[in-house]
């Protein structure tokens, strides 16, 4: 845990958010600035920094809360599909050294999203 990581002090509840779902090891929550209405991120509740830092034993619960935030998501937006991205390292646009996943409801013609100096 880094004392003054902004996903650590959510994770642990310093800073209290409603979790769209969470298991052992990730939780999920609205971006506070959301590109589009739903986006939301995939958070892992120990302190690593990047996704080289992530245990491999940890990919099945990485993979499940991904999956149940997205169906969510879906549901609760009326959307048939979604964008999961994971900016690493500071030149790929990770502005919060805390790894996580955007999680990006998808609707026709919303037009492309600029992430970085990628646009999906
Ligand atoms: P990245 O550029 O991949 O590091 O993205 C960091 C994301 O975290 C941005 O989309 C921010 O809007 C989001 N963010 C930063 N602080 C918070 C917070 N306190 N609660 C929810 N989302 C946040
Ligand atoms: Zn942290």
């Amino acid at each position: 845990m880094d004392l003054e990581c902004i996903f650590c002090k959510i994770a642990n509840g310093e800073i209290p958010k409603k979790r769209i779902y969470e298991n052992d090891n990730f939780f999920s929550i609205p971006d506070s600035n959301p590109k589009v209405n739903g986006h939301s991120l995939v958070i892992s509740k120990k302190h690593f920094e990047t996704i080289l830092d992530i245990p491999n034993s940890l990919c099945s619960e990485l993979l499940d809360c991904i999956k149940k935030t997205a169906m969510k998501l879906m549901e609760e937006n009326n959307v048939k599909g979604f964008n999961v991205i994971n900016n690493n390292f500071e030149v790929a646009g990770q502005v919060v050294k805390h790894v996580h996943f955007h999680v990006i409801p998808r609707r026709k013609n919303d037009g492309k999203i600029k992430f970085c100096e990628i646009e999906i």
